[in-house]
Order: C-alpha cells, then sequence, then structure tokens
C-alpha cells in the first residue's frame, strides 16, 4: 500500500454504508482491512422512502470520491426484509422492492444485507467469534434482533425472517409489543423498554436503562430482574435448539458489563440441566460491526469473498471526517 500526496492509500477499496433508522455509517475499507475513512450522516427518514435511497447514493458518491481511484464494490447493511440484490421490506424506512442497483449511480458491484447479520458476519470474521463456526450475536439495544452464525455464515431462514429472537414470547401473559404480540422478550429486555417499564412503575420520565441497571431502588432492582428472567429464557431456548460454542452480547445494553452478564449467565446455568451454558463474550466491534461487515459485503460484490480472516482491524485508527 502506498500513500498519495493527497494523504489517502492508492490501494484497492470498496465503499461500505450501514444504514441505521437515524444515522448512516460509511466508510472506505481496504483489501487489507485499512478503514481508510469512516464517517457518519443523518439517515433522513422523515423526508420519506426515495429521500433515503437518494441520501444513501449520495454518501456512497462522497466517499468514493475520497478514495483515489474507483471502488471495487459496494457493501450496504439495512434493515427489514433484505436479499443480495434487494431490499425487500424495511418497515421503518418504508422500502418495498429497492433494487440493490438503486443505490449507486456508480457503475461498481452492490450487495445488499441484513443490518444485524452483517454486523454478525463481521463479529464472526474479524470480531468475537473469529475462529467459532456457531454461536449467536445478540445486540441489544433499542430492539433486541439476533444473528445466528451457522457454520461461520449468518443465516437468514427459508424467507429472510430468521433473527427475531427479540419477538419470542417469553412471558405468555404478558405485555403487549410493540410488534402487536404479547410477552415479547424485546418488551421486557431491550434497553428502551428497561428504561420505559421503568420509568412507568416509578411514575418518572426519561429514565435510561444504564441508570436502572446500577440503580438499588428496588423498583429498579424488579425491572431488571425482569429484564435477565426474559433473556435468561431466551438464551435457555436458543441454546437447546441450536447449540451455539458462544453467545456474543452488543449493544448499548451490553456497556452494563458484569452488571448484565453475571446475572444472565447465573440464570442461563440454572435453567440447563443436560448441559452445560455456552459462555456469554461481549462483542468485540462495538458500533462498528455493520460497516466492517459491509466492507466484508463490499468485497464479495467485488468477487473476493475470501478476504477478511486475516484482517486487523482498528477502526479507531481511521480518521473521522465530519
Ligand atoms: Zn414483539
Amino acid at each position: 500500500m502506498s500513500t498519495s500526496s493527497s494523504g489517502t492509500t492508492s490501494s484497492a477499496f470498496v465503499v461500505a454504508l450501514d444504514v441505521g433508522g437515524t444515522s448512516m455509517k460509511g466508510g472506505l475499507v481496504s483489501e487489507t482491512g485499512a478503514v481508510l475513512l469512516s464517517e457518519r450522516r443523518p439517515t433522513p427518514r422523515a423526508d420519506g422512502p426515495e429521500a433515503v435511497v437518494t441520501a444513501i447514493s449520495d454518501f456512497i458518491s462522497h466517499l468514493a470520491s475520497a478514495g483515489d481511484g474507483t471502488p471495487r464494490g459496494v457493501g450496504l447493511a439495512v434493515p427489514g426484509l433484505v436479499s443480495e440484490s434487494a431490499a425487500i421490506y424495511a418497515a421503518n424506512l418504508g422500502w418495498h422492492d429497492v433494487p440493490a442497483t438503486n443505490f449507486t449511480t456508480l457503475d461498481i458491484p452492490v450487495m445488499l444485507g441484513h443490518d444485524v447479520r452483517t454486523g454478525g458476519l463481521a463479529e464472526s470474521i474479524l470480531g468475537a467469534g473469529r475462529g467459532l463456526s456457531d454461536f449467536l450475536f445478540l445486540p441489544i439495544g433499542t430492539g433486541i434482533a439476533g444473528a445466528s452464525i451457522i457454520r461461520g455464515e449468518p443465516y437468514g431462514g427459508s424467507s429472510g425472517w430468521a433473527g427475531e429472537i427479540g419477538h419470542t414470547p417469553v412471558f405468555p401473559d404478558g405485555e403487549q409489543c410493540a410488534c402487536g404480540q404479547f410477552g415479547c422478550l424485546e418488551t421486557y429486555a431491550s434497553a428502551a423498554s428497561v428504561g420505559r417499564r421503568y420509568s412507568q412503575r416509578a411514575g418518572l420520565e426519561g429514565v435510561k436503562a444504564e441508570q436502572v441497571v446500577t440503580s438499588d431502588d428496588p423498583i429498579a432492582i424488579e425491572v431488571w430482574d425482569e429484564a435477565v428472567e426474559a433473556l435468561s429464557l431466551a438464551l435457555a431456548t436458543y441454546t437447546l435448539l441450536l447449540d451455539p460454542s458462544v453467545i456474543v452480547l452488543g449493544g448499548g445494553l451490553a456497556e452494563a458489563g458484569p452488571a448484565l452478564f453475571d446475572p444472565v449467565r447465573t440464570r442461563l446455568v440454572k435453567r440447563l440441566a443436560f448441559r452445560e451454558a455456552p459462555p456469554l463474550i461481549p462483542a468485540a466491534l462495538g458500533v462498528d460491526a455493520g460497516m466492517l461487515g459491509a466492507a466484508l459485503l463490499g468485497w464479495r460484490a467485488a468477487g473476493r469473498p475470501e478476504l477478511g480472516p486475516d484482517w486487523t482491524v482498528d477502526v479507531r485508527s481511521a480518521p473521522l471526517v465530519s
């Protein structure tokens, strides 16, 4: 790799973009895994489905122009129901059947991936699951969705809906979830739900999950205990069904560290009678998992699926441009 006078590198690169409901994280990633550039923009969701597609296309062109030469491919992590070649359905962005080619005006190959599964792909090849063939990647944030890594690849299921562990019922007569079902894991254990349930019971407004987790207020202890109970039930079911080698917990709530891991581990061990519980370990890539996974997809689009396993990723070394 050589450095040009502009300060960018002249090695081959792809454009990687992780599209979330509120912001998009983009980057340029070389064939050796160097993050040459990393940048964030808001997702203009309020402006409608077409505006988001245009904003993505503009962002890709902008990132591509910062590199030295033409990108070899584009990888895009998007929410909803996704195939490699189309965003089939995304409720929160209003998308129906948007072809991958609509996301860029550049004449380069594009590959799409489901946001959580793309993050799971990155954790599998570059992060906490490196070298492991079967595990669960479970980011716990505003919502809860998982990526089942089966034989080294995120599993999408028969129609792309796999991984919705956040909407598995854990308390059958429980509270109604935003999805319409009752007693979903997400209703009890997402960061948003922990904050909301505590605030409601305590008669307060806008208390954050992290305050609940560390509080010794009896109401906080009760709400957190229910979240831990819900998680241990869902993880016991997952463990018995798919025998993961580890469970990788990520997302905002995983930053609670031992306050999350210790009680969930204890309860999971107690629930399993005839087999050992898989280790619970923290995700390694944090908020960069989606963008790094998108980079792997970009290289797959470029015909280089073998790239990744020997990368040493240090995203903090990338220049962040506003
Ligand atoms: Zn639900």
